[in-house]
């Protein structure tokens, strides 16, 4: 390939998985607990903030005096998209699908999938709960239904 050669347009992707995640030491506890149905995020024990996704320290003060909690499952949906297009695999059997973004009741907001309906059924602020989907026939992953 030389400099003049124009990058390709599309790779290859056949094989590649996108919906699975990078379990690492510090999400681990997150993703074992996903597995036995509960919810986890991260509550500050100096200021009290929760946070979500998972962080080794607070990302309202800073510290790093942070410890997991069990959320409720509990949240509102504060913005979604249906998604008509995805080529990257596994997802494009499986549009179209609700894409969101939860508000927890403990404040959090957390990007997810809305399943068991359409775009048409959702409304902003509408209520929501945790369910929990094998994506690989193994780890399951939080997703949410309206309730
Ligand atoms: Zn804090």
């Amino acid at each position: 390939m030389s400099v003049s050669d124009p990058p390709p347009l599309r790779q290859d992707l056949s094989g590649a998985r996108f919906d699975q995640p990078v379990i690492e030491d510090e999400s681990q506890p997150y993703w074992d607990a996903a597995n036995q149905g509960r919810l986890l995020i991260k509550c500050c024990t100096a200021c009290g903030a929760n946070h979500h996704y998972p962080r080794p320290f607070c990302p309202k003060c800073w510290s790093e005096e942070v410890e997991w909690v069990e959320a409720s499952g509990g949240g509102t949906v504060y913005s979604y998209s249906t998604v008509y297009v995805n080529d990257l695999p596994p997802f494009g059997p499986e549009v179209p699908y609700v894409a969101a973004v939860v508000e927890l009741d403990e404040g959090p907001r957390m990007m997810t999938r809305l399943v068991d309906c359409t775009g048409e059924d959702v409304e902003i602020g509408a209520p929501v709960t945790v369910a929990f989907q094998p994506f690989d026939g193994e780890q399951c992953m939080p997703v949410f239904r309206l309730t």
